[in-house]
C-alpha cells in the first residue's frame, strides 16, 4: 500500500525525466519496493529469511516475476531489510552494496533467531559502488537518481532519491522538533535528502508521506 498519506498514485509522471513505477511489494509489515518500467530494474530492501515465499508471493500478486529483477539494494543491513539478501544472490540477483555498508553486512547474520534459515552473502559477487558513483551506476541499470549517505538509524543506512523527487528512506525516523542525540544526526540526513530534492518519503514501513 502506498500513496495514501500524500494521495499519490505509486506513478507519479514528470515529463522532463525518465520515470519508473515504484511497486510496493512488501509484507510482514514492512515495504519493499521493485523500480520497474517496461521490465524491473531494482528492488529496494527485502525481508527477513526465511520468508521468500512472501516475498514471491508478492510479486506474484504485481505480475512481476523475481528472476526478472536484476538488482536488490539494502537502505541498511537490518534483517528486516536485507535478511534474504544472499537467498537472492544465490537466484541470481546481484546485490548492490555501497562501500559505507560493507562493515555493516554481517549484523544481519548475527541475529541468533535467523541462525537456521539464514542464506550468506555472497562478498565476492556482490557489486560494490561508491556514493559519488552511484547516479552513474544507477543510470546504467535503468534508474534515473543518486544514493546518499543518511545515517539516524544505523550508520550504514543509506537513501535512494530518484530524481522525480521520490526518496526510498528505510527507516530513518521522521524528523522532530527539539531532537537529541541520534535524532539531530537524523534530522541532518532529512537536511541532505531536501537539498539533493527528495519530495516524497518511502519508508520502510508506513506510508508515503510528503517531505518537509
Ligand atoms: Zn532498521
Amino acid at each position: 500500500m502506498q500513496g495514501q498519506a500524500s494521495g499519490l498514485s505509486f506513478f507519479v509522471p514528470r515529463s522532463a525525466v525518465n520515470t519508473v513505477n515504484i511497486i510496493n511489494v512488501g509484507y510482514t509489515s514492512t515495504n519493499y519496493y521493485v523500480l520497474a518500467d517496461k521490465k524491473p530494474h531494482l528492488l529496494v530492501d527485502v525481508g527477513f529469511a526465511g520468508t521468500l515465499p512472501k516475498l514471491q508471493h508478492e510479486l506474484k500478486r504485481m505480475d512481476i516475476q523475481l528472476a526478472h529483477i536484476p538488482y536488490l539494494l539494502a537502505t541498511h543491513y537490518h534483517p528486516d531489510h536485507a535478511g534474504l539478501a544472499g537467498e537472492l544472490q544465490k537466484m541470481g540477483m546481484k546485490l548492490i552494496v555501497v562501500d559505507i555498508q560493507q562493515a555493516a553486512i554481517d549484523g544481519v547474520q548475527g541475529d541468533p533467531k535467523l541462525a537456521k534459515q539464514y542464506v550468506g552473502y555472497d562478498r565476492k559477487a556482490a557489486v560494490v559502488i561508491n556514493l559519488e558513483g552511484s547516479r552513474k551506476f544507477l543510470a546504467g541499470i535503468g534508474v534515473q537518481g543518486q544514493i546518499i549517505a543518511t545515517p539516524g538509524h544505523s550508520d550504514d543506512s543509506v537513501s535512494l532519491i530518484l530524481d522525480t523527487g521520490e526518496a526510498f528512506t528505510g527507516d530513518l525516523p521522521r524528523p522532530l522538533a527539539g531532537a537529541e542525540g541520534s535524532m539531530i544526526i537524523a534530522g541532518e540526513s532529512w537536511e541532505a535528502l531536501v537539498a539533493q530534492g527528495a519530495m516524497v518519503s518511502y519508508p520502510g514501513h508506513g506510508p508515503t508521506y510528503k517531505i518537509g
